[in-house]
């Protein structure tokens, strides 16, 4: 029978989270279900008076029809940020400004990926990326990731076995297990991937948002040919404005700019207008250095209290920065179960389920400290221990 909509529509789920989270917001509840930036941080005073500068200045201008590319000052910022901040040289004439890296993982399995093509995918991996993909209705590789990084026996044999065009990570405190790559696994994963008809997407909205440990560098330092490093102003400054950008070599850029054309014109120009007024303006790693330090101090709080209350068999990711913990029950327990008993103990996270691309139940948990201040951290923390006591028995 004809139906009023595509096959693509049909394969792709609704956002689990934003489906948990009209669930179960209620102001007695403390959650570390978000995924959100802390609004405490978010830059008001100094964006409001970006915004009548950029008024003043620019009139009429800033309200016009623009190019697709982006504006050019904002995306000069960036290439220079990655020189001075990552030593990776990019024109800014490879950065397209994006609304959101969100539309960025649009744009590339847009013009990558044919029905069936194959596509790696970490595991757990980011749910948008995942629900973004899945459009173009891909047959998923997942490749496992853990505390040392992606699986390489897993990749390598992804790529003997089959011929995947793209390459899914986030390589920097990963959405949702907080983990980084080490430097050797990276390189092992470029000696793997190098010279394959394969791109690699490393998307980076958290690279930033260290609070402890060192920098480990960028895949475009080893594979710069197949890499579209994906960035974001989301985490840093705030992600109501929808700036982000990919960098692409020419060729797939080109391919993008078509596709961005397509998509919507090009990104809001007020907007990018006032972050680079307020780039000029304020220093953005003191910014940024506020926002870590406060993610630390309530990482290392709930970490704390996890260790000190949960039991000793679950275990738990120490990420080095971002947003995220990742914690796993023993015994193959079911972190949705466990979500539905911790809703009536007012407290709630999000269930693993939904970051894996394979249906099967899943005894891990996500666990967001970026919007609890130390106190809330720790109550909430001792709330979900009582009902994993309970559950495990
Ligand atoms: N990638 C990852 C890994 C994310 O966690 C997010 C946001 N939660 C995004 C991309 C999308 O961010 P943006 O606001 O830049 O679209």
């Amino acid at each position: 029978m004809k139906t009023l909509f595509s096959d693509r529509i049909h394969d792709v789920p609704r956002s689990f989270i934003r489906e948990i989270l009209k669930a179960s917001i209620k102001p007695e509840v403390i959650s570390f279900a978000g995924g959100l930036p802390n609004r405490q941080f978010f830059p008001v005073a100094a964006l409001q008076k970006a915004a009548n500068q950029v008024f003043e200045e620019q009139g009429a201008t800033c309200l016009q029809y623009s190019n697709s590319e982006g504006l050019i000052e904002l995306r000069q910022f960036i290439a220079d940020r990655y020189r001075q901040e990552q030593n990776i040289s990019v024109s800014a004439d490879n950065i397209l400004i994006t609304n959101g890296s969100q539309q960025a993982l649009d744009l590339i399995a847009k013009i990558t990926i044919n029905d069936g093509d194959q596509v790696i995918i970490e595991e757990p991996g980011y749910l948008g990326a995942i629900q973004a993909l899945s459009f173009y209705r891909p047959e998923y590789m997942p490749v496992s990731v853990g505390a040392a990084g992606m699986d390489c026996g897993q990749l390598e044999h992804c790529c003997a076995s089959g011929s995947p065009k793209l390459m899914y990570t986030v390589p920097n405190f990963q959405n949702p297990s907080g983990v980084t790559y080490p430097e050797k696994n990276r390189k092992d994963i470029a000696d793997i991937v190098s010279g394959q008809p394969l791109l690699l997407v490393e998307d980076d909205p958290y690279g930033a948002l260290r609070f402890s440990g060192a920098r480990v560098p960028s895949f475009y330092h080893v594979l710069p040919e197949q890499t579209l490093l994906l960035g974001s102003f989301s985490k840093v400054v705030v992600p109501g404005f929808r700036l982000g950008w990919v960098v692409a070599p020419d060729a797939v850029f080109d391919k993008l700019l078509i596709a961005k054309q397509a998509a919507d014109l090009h990104t809001c120009n007020f907007t990018q207008y006032i972050i680079h007024r307020f780039l000029q303006d304020n220093d953005l790693d003191e910014h940024i250095r506020t926002i870590s330090g406060a993610y630390g101090r309530q990482c290392r709080a709930m970490r704390a209290a996890i260790v000190e209350n949960f039991p000793e068999d679950v275990r738990c990711t120490m990420p080095e920065g971002g947003m995220f913990l990742w914690a796993e029950l023993p015994g193959g327990a079911s972190a949705m179960e466990l979500f539905t008993r911790a809703v009536d103990n007012q407290v709630v996270f999000v269930p693993g389920d939904p970051f894996y691309t394979v249906p099967q139940r899943r005894s891990t948990l996500r666990l967001n400290f970026s919007c609890v201040n130390e106190e809330l951290a720790e109550k909430g923390i001792v709330r979900l221990a009582e009902v994993i006591k309970t559950m495990l028995g």
